[in-house]
């Protein structure tokens, strides 16, 4: 998602709380205990859902837009991981539970705010597959900056419905494991709308089927493992071009009075799609193509069919980003939702707290794409111009288990991080190899933070767990402090750090000649000739703060 995105959104809610009903108004704090509820219920990997691995889901939704109401039904298919009578899947509390069908008879449930217990008359054994048919109707409330689903309507009045939840949850509008660790294998999406509108949804369409009763259903089938807030409805009146990149089909699709706009601004797609192959391998999702989708809000990666809301204008809505004269090169939204193909969508963090392998990383992309179109000097400036963005006052990574979004640090110090590790390893071609391996290696999986460390330390044969660790989950930087003796003919350096045992190499001494010190927490001397103050730490290359410390 953009960062514009993750502004918080404005909350309104209604909840069924034990008997008593709450009602929020739009800006209106829930209650604490309430949004504790919230928070561990969507963000625990709990037992009701440990116990069972999704397969596939069949969802299919009605989208009445004048009623602004929802009707369908997901089947759910899963293989049990333990003996249980009981799982879990969400709903917001707004939206009812018609009803639930296993083996085509009603099952059991207990609702608890946005999620659901199905509870089934027998014990489900390990290892087997079940499914379940899971009903539902209503009026989903809008919420967030995005809506998570909002009936809008286009500058010509017409119906124009988009869903963005990855914040708010899939739960706000269908049926769904609506947490980070398990994504179902593949998923059929069939969306009836009225006759004439179009959907774009993710993966490869498969046809449209008049239902003779004023509906039409869109049918898109996904063929590759997503995450359940990816899963996306573009409702509209969409005009449709094409074209290829090898074998890979793009699709975009734009309002009707855009589309000279949109094709002139997506030539940028192309050599977007030919950066990120080169430093990562293939486009992840051949089979379901690529897609850019116009919608009403600045864009969202939705896999295979990112949406792209930045005007038809380069910069983040025509304002140079990172404020140093590169981002007025590219249109901002097409480069970060796509690279978010490759991190976020193949790549996925398994919990929100890690939220960083979406953001982080794909923020670094951003500044890859830079320095394969624009070269190197480009890419260095927007890099180090994101520093400006950067509060250091919480861990990037957050507490596990609880549906919290982690503060924004984690796109710019992310990416920061990432150049200065680059730095560390002090070898591009160690460097390229090592972050296409972790790609391939977590490629089509949820992955953790501890994994890549693993990944890092082995491909570099360092450790770097500490460093890991000191730019991660710890807020403030690492500081390199230097004691300038000009008596002695030495300048002094050591680390202080909050992590125990952080060392990390660093280029300093003549600018253009640099030596790499290996500071650590002791202070050590670097004989210095010159005069003191043409003592430099390349402090474009790593990401640190540097301290002088006057001699006593
Ligand atoms: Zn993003």
């Amino acid at each position: 998602m953009s960062r514009l995105g993750r502004i918080a959104g404005a909350l309104a809610l209604v909840l069924v709380l034990g008997s008593q009903t709450v009602h929020t108004q739009r800006g209106a704090q829930l209650p604490p205990e309430v949004a504790a509820r919230l928070s561990v219920l969507r963000g625990e990997y709990g037992p009701h859902r440990a116990n069972n691995d999704l397969l596939t889901y069949d969802l299919r939704v009605r989208v009445d837009p004048e009623r602004r109401h929802l009707q369908g039904r997901n089947i759910i298919r899963f293989r049990m991981l333990n003996d249980d009578t009981r799982i879990q899947i969400d709903l917001y509390s707004t939206l009812a539970a018609d009803r639930m069908l296993f083996k085509g008879k009603p099952l059991e449930f207990d609702r608890e705010l946005n999620s659901v217990f199905i509870d089934f008359p027998e014990t489900l054994r390990k290892g087997q597959t079940h499914e379940i048919e899971f009903h539902y109707s209503g009026v989903p409330q809008e919420q967030g900056r995005f809506g998570g689903i909002a009936f809008r309507k286009d500058p010509q009045g017409r119906h124009w419905i988009n869903t963005a939840c990855e914040g708010e949850g899939s739960s706000i509008w269908w049926p769904s494991k609506d947490q980070w660790r398990d994504e179902p294998e593949s998923m059929k999406l069939g969306v009836e709308i009225p006759d004439g509108m179009t959907d774009v949804s993710n993966g490869r369409f498969t046809g449209k089927t008049s239902l003779g009763d004023g509906y039409t259903r869109w049918d898109w089938q996904i063929n590759y493992p997503i995450n359940s807030y990816n899963v996306s409805l573009n409702i509209g009146t969409y005009e449709h071009f094409a074209e290829k990149h090898g074998d890979l089909t793009l699709d975009y699709w734009v309002l009707p009075e855009n589309l000279d706009k949109a094709k002139a601004q997506f030539t940028q797609v192309k050599p977007m799609i030919e950066a990120f192959e080169h430093y990562f391998g293939d486009y992840p999702f051949p089979k379901d193509g690529f897609k850019l989708i116009e919608v009403p809000y600045t864009g969202m990666e939705h896999q295979s069919a990112v949406t792209y809301g930045n005007g038809y204008r380069n910069g983040y809505g025509g304002r140079d980003w990172t404020g140093v004269g590169v981002s007025p090169k590219f249109d901002f939204i097409i480069i970060h939702e796509s690279a978010h193909e490759w991190f976020g969508n193949a790549v996925s963090a398994a919990d929100v707290s890690d939220m960083w392998i979406q953001e982080g990383w794909t923020t670094y992309l951003e500044c890859l794409y830079v320095e394969r179109v624009f070269g190197y000097d480009d890419a260095l400036k927007y890099t180090n111009g994101y520093r400006t963005k950067i509060t250091n006052k919480q861990p990037v990574i957050t507490e596990r288990g609880r549906h919290r979004t982690p503060s924004q640090d984690m796109y710019f110090k992310g990416a920061l991080f990432l150049h200065t590790l680059r730095s560390v390893f002090n070898d591009d071609r160690k460097w390229w190899k090592t972050i296409r391996g972790y790609y391939e290696s977590a490629r089509y999986r949820n992955v953790m933070t501890e994994e890549m460390v693993t990944f890092f330390n082995k491909a570099s044969g360092m450790d770097l767990t500490p460093v890991f660790n000191q730019y991660l989950r710890r807020a403030p930087l690492p500081v390199l402090e230097l004691q300038r003796d000009a008596t002695a003919g030495v300048v002094r350096y050591r680390w202080v750090a909050d992590e125990p045992g952080f060392t990390m190499p660093i280029k300093a001494g003549k600018r253009g000649a640099w030596e790499v010190l290996k500071p650590t927490s002791d202070w050590q001397a670097f004989k210095w000739a010159g005069a003191m103050d043409t003592f430099e730490v390349a402090t474009e290359l790593y990401y640190v703060i540097v301290r002088e410390v006057p001699t006593t």
